[in-house]
């Protein structure tokens, strides 16, 4: 259960009542907030006079949920704006990682040069493996701001752990935590904090409803600015890096109210299927589209079987445009 509680209210009556509620409590830039368990159905007698509405929830999909908010959440970065009035699917493209000075650059001019607004790219990576490029770190970031400032792109890059959450969140225009990382707490809290836009990858093992959940986490500490991503699911099959699953995302569009970004890269682990993945979530009606390009794809240190080379890419930038104007989208 959600409570909108109403304006001339202490800050000791919020606590009051949330602990009432046994829910929790934050500022949501109008009024304070107090999330309980889905299960408490009504708002408690005594506190009545001090509630101005109340929305029951099925689920613990409660902030996140279409009960609550019955459209998607708009959700802002520099000039680009996604959800809302649900005309603008945004194109982050770039490599999986920032891998040294003049591969980052040459990625970003590349992709500045074709109008596209966010430019995505690893320093933190988390790898399956130890023993293979983890990314540059720190110096990644540094080289991340570089191109911002050069070509004037918005930057999304990932948070792994909390050792560098801040400086991530000191960097990035957008902030991903990954399909690894979403079961963090912590991380998750820590970009509730703030007010930056958080997009969230699925786990590759993780239900709709801990998805969900997850965003839910940061929604809950005050920041609106959620947006999910999914990225392949793990099946039986192995003939691809991973399932896509566009069921989970039309679901996703259906009942909550956060903008939703496929990522055929991930999903599909090879460059040859891409382009024709990213047509279908562009025909989707998705809210954006997260590619993975590089310079030299074979020689890429992470990802390099899915990456696509600037020519594909190019090509699929304008299949993207004809079918954005059937489906009454446009490429931002
Ligand atoms: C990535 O975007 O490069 C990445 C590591 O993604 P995921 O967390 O979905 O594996
Ligand atoms: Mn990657």
């Amino acid at each position: 259960m959600i409570l909108h509680l109403k304006n001339n209210i202490t800050e000791a009556e919020v606590n009051q009542i949330a602990e009432a509620h046994e829910g929790l409590q934050f500022f949501d830039a109008k009024r304070w907030v107090v999330v309980t368990s889905s299960s408490q159905k009504k708002p408690l007698k005594e506190w009545e006079h001090h509630i101005e509405e109340y929305f029951e929830t099925e689920t613990d999909i409660q902030l996140a949920g279409k009960k609550y908010l019955n459209q998607t959440r708009s959700v802002k970065w520099n000039s680009i704006e996604i959800g809302g009035n649900g005309f603008s699917t945004a194109m982050m493209a770039g490599p999986c990682a920032v891998e040294n000075e003049s591969q980052i650059m040459e990625s970003a001019e590349f992709i500045a040069s074709l109008g596209i607004k966010t430019f995505r790219a690893g320093a933190f990576k988390p790898r399956t493996s130890p023993y293979t490029f983890q990314g540059l770190g720190l110096k990644g970031l540094e080289l991340l701001d570089k191109v911002r400032n050069k070509y004037g792109l918005s930057i999304i890059t990932e948070i792994k752990n909390l050792s560098h959450a801040q400086q991530v969140l000191d960097v990035a225009d957008i902030i991903q935590i990954g399909a690894k990382a979403m079961y963090d707490v912590s991380v998750l809290e820590l970009c509730g904090a703030s007010q930056k836009p958080v997009l969230i990858k699925r786990g590759f093992g993780t239900t709709l409803q801990e998805f969900v959940q997850a965003a839910e986490f940061v929604l809950c500490k005050g920041n609106p600015n959620v947006i999910l991503c999914e990225r392949g699911i793990r099946t039986f099959e192995t003939k691809t890096r991973f399932t896509f699953d566009l069921c989970g995302a039309a679901y996703l569009k259906y009942h909550t109210n956060l903008p939703v970004v496929l990522d055929p890269s991930h999903a599909m682990g090879y460059s040859y299927g891409v382009p024709d993945l990213a047509k279908a979530s562009m025909a989707f009606g998705c809210d954006g589209i997260l590619i993975e390009v590089h310079p030299n794809p074979a020689k890429a240190k992470s990802d390099a079987s899915q990456q696509l080379d600037f020519a594909t890419f190019k090509k699929l930038m304008n299949d993207l445009q004809i079918i954005g104007g059937a489906v009454g989208k446009k490429l931002v």
